[in-house]
């Protein structure tokens, strides 16, 4: 995707703070932060959104969640808790229509969300 931010984001055309990266998924700080801890878990392949989500994107979508996990412990929030979101469509908030898996801890979190 020519005109995808997270896919330049990935290839390195735009500048990122990364925390993660292998053959699947890159890591890097939002930067927008909401938490203390604010990571985006992006694969490396260009998905826009749940919506369009095929069961060959399931081991892929599973991996984004223990790199979050990985991710959680090295910024010493696993302990104290932390929220992975995933926005979908407008309505949700979703502003970058490739798919991405939020991170977020560091600090007490207000509950329900909306
Ligand atoms: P969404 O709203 O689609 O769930 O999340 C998109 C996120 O990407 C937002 O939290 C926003 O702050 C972040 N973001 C937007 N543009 C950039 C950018 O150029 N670099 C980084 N690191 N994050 C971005
Ligand atoms: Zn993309």
């Amino acid at each position: 995707m020519d005109d995808c931010l997270f896919c330049k984001i990935i290839k390195g055309e735009i500048p990122s703070t990364n925390v993660y990266h292998d053959d699947q998924v890159t890591a890097f700080r939002d930067i927008h932060p909401a938490a203390p801890t604010h990571i985006l878990i992006v694969p490396n392949r260009h998905i826009d959104s749940v919506n369009v989500m095929t069961r060959d994107d399931e081991p892929l979508i599973g991996h984004l969640f223990l790199v979050a996990k990985q991710l959680a412990s090295r910024e010493a929030i696993a302990e104290g808790g932390y929220r992975l979101i995933v926005n979908t469509g407008p309505q949700a908030g979703q502003t970058v229509f490739h798919i991405h898996l939020h991170l977020l801890g560091g600090a007490p979190m207000k509950h329900p969300m909306g």
